[in-house]
């Protein structure tokens, strides 16, 4: 298994690229250091890897679900087996603090374990009700796509690259792969483990290049695209394959909200919100941005939430004595670091943080907690992505709610209460795609019975339980009719016929049939 201290396991690792063209550089964001360079990948390249892997998917769309989902169960053990080497590579390639690697390794094997038990449930073809009872059979089959492309984001470089695909695998499909062109290395090691379980390495190429090139590229040649990244991004991918008239699925941004009711006791809420805006650095697609809290908690909840937030240990470390590590690219760095200027500028007060940290590593900023942010401010309604939270007070349950529904996003959401009843009545009203009480967004992305997506401008679709296999399936009716045909027939006339059809759908109605 790879560790990419060695040049040779890079080798190995390009070679399972399907990529011919001029190489693209490779930095680790953790430390800043050079791990190698990748060939990209021509369009030459994406259009053969699409023909391997439609030969390929030929047969396994037709092998038994069954037999499908061995192979998912098997990798379950295997990204266990291996969890600490692939905690090691999203950490030295994503530039993530441990803890944050971990909870991707484990995703996997989650997904691994969960649609290998599930995926003949949701793939078995069902009976339905036909037209006329006992003469009208009908069942629904459920038929891969054929062909889907899985574009993936940086920020989880692990399990957004390699779980939806697992679903469209067992699925019966084909999976053309584009990761990130900054985070290639830990979705190619994530592959080659597929392999050793007994994947047919052309059923799951893996192209790589930059997004703006590589990724049209994948679209065109797909039956169906799964994309994680910016709601930016999101709306291209959209309008392509609406061109092509293809499915996708969109799990994109957020600007995610927090409530602290009246009742929720301040640390424990202080303790739970402080993972939830600052896992992975705040770059985290479900990581909550703004903090509704509700007056009689205010003061406590302030003080427990900065001591908290001032704890968190930043480092670059490959062990768990940090809790946050650095950001992605100087990119990210740039506009973290302009959010909260801006909002300063403009009157908020930084509670904590709100500094860079050149003296921890070239990409490090402090975690920040905002309050007095006004609309005119950046950080207030725009996705940060970084470790910058605004706090606000509001007087009840309807006022936070409202506030946190203000909002062009809905992802997540988090609710945190003493009474689980409420905060569950709570949720209902939250406009988000996932709510979770009393957690930030671990007990929704670690259940894979919890569909998960964006409501508004945070996407389309959703990936994890039924809905996450069945996007990347058709559904195909098969309609059997024996006895009588649907028609006037046996000397039936029209006009008897449709007596005789009228008085069926009265007594079908009268025994409750839909
Ligand atoms: P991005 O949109 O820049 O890139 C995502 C992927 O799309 C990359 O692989 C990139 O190479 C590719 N890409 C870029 N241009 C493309 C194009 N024109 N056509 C096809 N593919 C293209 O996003 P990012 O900056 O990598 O990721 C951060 C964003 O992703 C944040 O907004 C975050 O909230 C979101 N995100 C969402 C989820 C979710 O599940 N909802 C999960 C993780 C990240």
């Amino acid at each position: 298994m790879i560790n990419v201290g060695a040049p040779s396991d890079l080798e190995r690792l390009a070679g399972l690229l399907s990529a011919t063209g001029p190489t693209m550089e490779l930095r680790s964001p953790m430390t800043g250091t050079r791990i190698g360079e990748l060939p990209t990948s021509t369009p030459a390249d994406v259009i053969a890897a699409a023909d391997r892997a439609r030969s390929a998917q030929t047969a396994w769309g037709e092998r038994p679900v069954e037999e499908r989902a061995e192979l998912l169960l098997a990798y379950h053990d295997a990204v266990l087996d291996h969890r600490d080497a692939l905690i090691d590579l999203v950490q030295t390639g994503g530039g993530k603090a441990r803890i944050s690697a971990t909870e991707e390794v484990l995703h996997v094997a989650l997904t691994a374990r969960y649609y290998g038990r599930t995926a003949r449930r949701y793939l078995h073809p069902e009976r339905g009700s036909g037209l006329i009872p006992i003469l009208t059979r009908v069942e629904r089959h459920y038929v891969p796509k054929g062909l889907v492309g899985v574009i993936g984001p940086w920020n989880y470089p692990l399990t957004m690259a390699i779980s939806d695909g697992l679903a469209a695998l067992v699925a019966g499909n084909a999976v053309l792969l584009k990761p990130d062109q900054q985070t290639p290395l830990v979705a190619l090691a994530a592959v080659e483990l597929l392999h050793s379980v007994g994947l047919e390495p052309a059923l799951w190429p893996v192209v790589h290049g930059e997004g703006g090139v590589v990724g049209p590229q994948v679209i065109d040649v797909s039956d169906y695209v799964c994309f994680t990244g910016s709601t930016a991004t999101g709306r291209k991918v959209a309008a392509q394959c609406a061109e092509r008239l293809i499915g996708c699925s969109l799990e994109l941004g957020g600007k995610n909200p927090s409530l602290v009711l009246d009742d929720a006791d301040p640390e424990t809420a202080a303790e739970g919100v402080v993972r939830a805006c600052f896992s992975n650095a705040g770059q985290l697609c479900v990581a909550t941005e703004r903090i509704y809290v509700a007056e009689p908690v205010r003061e406590a909840f302030t003080r427990a939430f900065v001591r908290r937030t001032e704890a968190l240990r930043l480092g670059a470390t490959l062990d768990y004595q940090s809790d946050l590590a650095g950001l992605i690219n100087p990119d990210q760095l740039e506009r973290v670091s302009r959010h909260v200027e801006d909002a300063r500028t403009k009157g908020a007060t930084v509670l904590t943080g709100g500094r860079v940290r050149p003296d921890l590593g070239e990409l490090f900023y402090e975690p920040t907690v905002l309050t007095g942010v006004t609309p005119g401010m950046a950080c207030y309604a725009e996705e940060t992505f970084g470790p910058v939270v605004s706090l606000y007070a509001v007087a009840d349950d309807d006022e936070a709610v409202a506030r946190a529904n203000d909002s062009e996003y809905g992802l997540n959401g988090s609710v945190w209460t003493s009474d689980p009843e409420r905060g569950r009545r709570v949720a209902t009203r939250l406009r988000c795609g996932t709510v979770n009480v009393n957690e930030g967004f671990a007990a929704t992305f670690g259940s894979l019975d919890a569909p998960m997506g964006g409501m508004k401008n945070s996407g389309l679709g959703r990936r994890q339980g039924q809905d996450g296999i069945r996007r990347f399936v058709e559904v195909q009716s098969i309609a059997t009719q024996t006895g009588l045909p649907i028609a006037p027939s046996h000397g039936l006339s029209p006009r008897s016929f449709t007596t005789a059809m009228t008085a069926v759908m009265r007594v079908l109605k009268r025994a409750g049939r839909a």
